[in-house]
């Protein structure tokens, strides 16, 4: 077992995580007889590299020590809001993670970042049947003055409903969203219902509303309300906005359906402060051949405030990280470079992702595939791609290696990630890795989000995903071609 390297003997779970990759590395050598006999037929992968890219899934298998590194993340950092002390922390430990991994060219890639605080939430019922309820404010909400805001609540089950109504139709009231999130496992009913969190406060203001309630977007039944960002339009008063717990959600909507007028008041203490500087955290495994072309591994290292940001996005920085070190560890660099960023602030309006699109404009054409891992701790169970056409052929070898691991083709309309979607909107061909996201919103964005929820080898099979696809994507004699661009600006 080899040293755990410079920088981390005094970091007992990343000290962990480094030992733990010593056993799995030694089984990543070349074998004497190579195991990929059931392969499919082949036309641009070599063998070599397709039995490599297996030995690798196996490796990661074994014991990726992805889980180290989100405990040593959840643990030693905790909550990172971005601005906050928690993600400044996070920067530092980011760049002592990859320079303990072994990578090269690591640095702290500066970010400017919105700085809010949550401050406190309290709520309160207080007619027909008066009681307190369980809130929290939505990310970037205004708070409320000392004495809070107390209105008569209306309830819509949409943004179209909302939208039917005249434009002083909510003068005064407090709009209450209540949309239910359906239980997917591939997240699809996310996008179908957060629509109300992102523009709700602004849509009702616009209609003279006073202040906004959502039903969390979330599918538990805990008493946990579910935050997240809003974005406040240029062109609506800021009114103050909080999330219910579902619980509370469902409380309030059987107090509407009464019949008689509901009355709430609301009560935040949440402000933004002067912007705030933080960092992409980058590092490389130099290619050997071709080191100017990038395969970019991708998660990102900020998270909301009310738990520690286990799933979201602990697990997958640990993903991609366990990843980057097993690459680290072959005998020889793949061909291309494969380049690792843990990008600042996705949670609060994406600042990482696009500062990352703006300072590397001009090698973006060397980007040769991005894939991003924030899903949380699911299995890896479809590979979907967003490729130019004539690099289909590609994609459909890469598909066949993951098959062994449970992994179906996904198509070709891959969205990537959110950090990485300036970069497919400027032409980055980009792949998803889907992970099974049936329990992911479970505790998403939540206090419950915490390092409990999940498993010591739930994250070996998604690290074994991500291994093999960048050992691939980075040995790949051929690419995977350019999308066309659709803008021309990250922002
Ligand atoms: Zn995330
Ligand atoms: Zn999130």
């Amino acid at each position: 077992m080899p040293p755990v390297r410079r920088g981390f003997r005094s970091c007992a779970i990343l000290a962990a995580f480094l030992c733990a990759g010593s056993a799995a590395a030694q089984d990543l050598a070349p074998p004497t007889q190579p195991a990929e006999s059931a392969a499919p037929p082949v036309a641009l992968l070599a063998a070599d590299d397709r039995g490599q890219a297996a030995r690798l899934a196996d490796a990661a298998l074994s014991g990726s020590g992805a889980f180290d590194v989100a405990r040593a993340l959840t643990v030693e950092v905790g909550p990172r809001l971005a601005g906050s002390a928690g993600d400044r922390a996070a920067v530092v430990w980011g760049l002592r993670a990859l320079s303990g991994l072994g990578l090269r060219h690591v640095r702290a890639e500066e970010v400017t970042v919105p700085h809010w605080e949550r401050g406190t939430a309290s709520g309160w019922i207080t007619a027909p049947y008066p009681q307190p309820v369980a809130l929290t404010a939505l990310g970037g909400s205004v708070g409320t003055s000392e004495e809070g805001i107390a209105a008569e609540v209306v309830r819509l089950d949409s943004l179209a409903a909302l939208r039917e109504l005249p434009s002083d139709a909510l003068k005064g009231k407090i709009v209450f969203f209540d949309v239910a999130m359906e239980r997917t496992p591939d997240g699809t009913g996310y996008g179908r219902a957060v629509g109300v969190r992102g523009r709700g406060a602004s849509e009702a203001a616009k209609r003279g509303a006073v202040a906004v309630l959502i039903r969390s977007i979330g599918t538990d039944r805990n008493r946990l309300p579910h935050t997240g960002a809003l974005r406040y339009a240029e062109d609506a008063p800021r009114i103050p906005a909080a999330a219910l717990s579902g619980p509370d959600a469902d409380l309030l909507a059987a107090q509407v359906a009464s019949g008689r007028p509901v009355a709430f008041r609301l009560l935040l203490t949440a402000r933004l402060l002067s912007d705030a500087v933080s960092s992409n955290v980058v590092g490389e495994i130099p290619g050997r051949e071709a080191p100017e072309e990038i395969v970019l591994l991708g998660c990102h290292l900020d998270s909301w405030d009310l738990g520690t940001g286990a799933q979201d996005d602990a697990a997958g920085c640990a993903i991609v990280l366990a990843a980057a070190r097993l690459l680290g560890e072959l005998p020889r660099p793949p061909r291309r470079t494969v380049r690792v960023v843990l990008f600042a602030n996705e949670e609060f309006g994406l600042s990482g992702a696009r500062a990352y699109a703006a300072a590397h404009a001009a090698e973006l054409g060397s980007h040769v595939v991005a894939a991003e891992a924030d899903s949380g701790a699911g299995r890896v169970w479809r590979f979907a791609t967003r490729v130019a056409p004539e690099a289909l052929g590609l994609a459909a070898e890469i598909a066949a290696v993951l098959a062994p691991l449970g992994i179906e083709p996904g198509g070709n309309e891959a969205n990537g990630g959110a950090d990485i979607g300036p970069l497919r909107r400027l032409g980055v061909p980009v792949v998803s890795l889907q992970q099974d996201m049936s329990g992911y919103f479970d505790v998403h964005h939540t206090a419950n989000d915490t390092l409990d929820k999940i498993g010591p080898t739930d994250l070996d099979q998604p690290a074994a995903a991500f291994a093999a696809f960048a050992f691939l994507a980075a040995e790949a004699p051929t690419d995977f071609g350019r999308l066309p661009p659709e803008t021309d600006s990250p922002f």
